[in-house]
């Protein structure tokens, strides 16, 4: 039976780590460093820091683990890819030159710029003054990105000419580049695709809720919720998402002598011309993770091992339900959360910044579980989770009331 490792220690690696013990294949996953709400589902956590490449390749060594699989996009970006690939171990991600599509927003604008692939006009910063100028002359709503990853929350979309003087003084205070970029206005989802060189599986459509509130009110967050497939989203809009977007960033990769394997995640806009990209991941969505690989019908550990090696996977999704889930944060996120506030357990929730013991979990950080469900519509997947939510002794734990509640709108029309 075949040992795989997954590296990170949230709700999303929570849920490739139950894929891949889904895997009639599988025997063991261990995950590191994991959290100990992931225990009960019979995963080994392992105390690794995802940024200790020579603990954590040691350790598929001496386990001989068959694959590591990488969930957040910090190791990413800091390398891990390379250095398990350059001791000879197969690990499903992509390199720090790839991971640079979502590490650096210039990057990411010059490559769609290269290859032709839609996305908001922008200009791009060094200094306060020009940038703060150029504001003056565009006009609202606009929006301000910091060069560099910032946990969703590097971000401002300005509504008046002083919260973008604002946003831009801040942004500087944080990186040396800052861009301004056009606002677009349309309905966001997200179409992840997992690759293998030029091999690839799309996943169902998903809708995250990056806002902390109600009504997408409040703070950016790391995502407080998501549901799967998103009904706007048709077959022909998925049809053009893969034909100006995904196949051309595949293509655009291997000319760029980027090519990989791992995950290519467009946060995608559909807009009265069509849809465009927001902004790429080189890695899973978390919270949508968790609504999507359950979605698989197929041995998801096979679907990696055909990537690695280049092979078109055999990948079936369920087509005939929705799925939903909602997250649950401890009180001060996306700021200061607090520690060692209590978190139900839950079978079936996937568990995320907790600490403690497996049968008395408390917060360790912002998002701590995810309690999920699928029905045969959105509005029944819905019901199904907050009747959930409302049987636990959430205590003061925050989440959303209104999460699916833009797909249930437009399946009801
Ligand atoms: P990002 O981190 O680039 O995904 O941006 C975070 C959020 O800001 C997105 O999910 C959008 O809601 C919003 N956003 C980013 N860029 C734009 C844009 N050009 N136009 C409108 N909204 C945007």
């Amino acid at each position: 039976m075949a040992k795989v490792l997954v590296v990170g220690g949230g709700g999303r690696e929570h849920a490739i780590a139950k894929a891949m013990l889904a895997s009639p294949q599988v025997g063991t996953v261990y995950c590191a460093p994991g959290n100990p709400g992931m225990v009960a589902d019979g995963i080994q956590t392992i105390a690794i820091d995802e940024l200790d490449f020579a603990g954590l390749a040691d350790f598929a060594r001496a386990n001989l683990v068959a694959v590591t699989f990488v969930g957040p996009e910090v190791p990413l970006a800091a390398g891990i890819v390379d250095y398990f690939q350059a001791a000879g171990l197969a690990i499903f991600g992509p390199n720090q030159a790839a991971a640079q599509l979502e590490s650096s927003k210039v990057f990411a604008k010059d490559f769609m710029q290269r290859h032709q692939i839609p996305t908001a006009a922008y200009q791009q910063f060094h200094e306060l003054a020009p940038a703060l100028a150029y504001s003056q002359q565009q006009s609202l709503p606009q929006v301000i990105k910091v060069d560099g990853l910032a946990a969703g929350k590097g971000v401002t979309v300005a509504t008046s000419y002083e919260q973008a003087a604002t946003a831009l003084t801040d942004a500087f205070e944080n990186s040396s580049t800052v861009l301004i970029e056009d606002y677009v206005d349309g309905f966001e989802f997200s179409q992840m695709v997992l690759v293998g060189g030029d091999r690839y599986v799309l996943l169902p459509t998903a809708q995250d809720h990056k806002r902390l509130q109600d009504h997408d009110r409040g703070p950016n967050t790391g995502g407080m919720g998501a549901y799967s497939p998103v009904p706007q989203i048709t077959p022909a809009i998925i049809q053009q998402t893969v034909t100006t977007i995904v196949e051309p960033t595949i293509a655009g990769l291997k000319a760029d002598g980027l090519s990989f394997e791992g995950v290519i995640y467009v946060g995608g806009i559909l807009t009265a011309d069509g849809v465009q990209v927001i902004e790429y991941n080189l890695r899973l969505g978390d919270p949508e993770t968790q609504i999507l690989l359950p979605q698989l019908q197929s041995d998801f550990y096979q679907v990696i091992v055909d990537l690695l090696q280049h092979r078109q996977p055999h990948a079936e999704w369920q087509t005939v339900s929705s799925y939903l889930g909602v997250v649950l944060a401890a009180p001060g996120y996306p700021g200061k959360a607090q520690a060692g506030v209590p978190v139900p357990t839950l079978a079936g929730a996937d568990y995320a910044s907790v600490a403690g013991t497996p049968d008395q979990l408390v917060s360790a950080g912002g998002r701590v579980m995810m309690v999920t469900a699928s029905a045969a519509s959105l509005a029944g997947a819905q019901k199904a989770v907050y009747r959930q939510i409302n049987q636990l002794a959430v205590g003061d734990l925050i989440y959303r009331h209104d999460i699916g509640a833009k797909g249930i709108a437009a399946t009801t029309d």
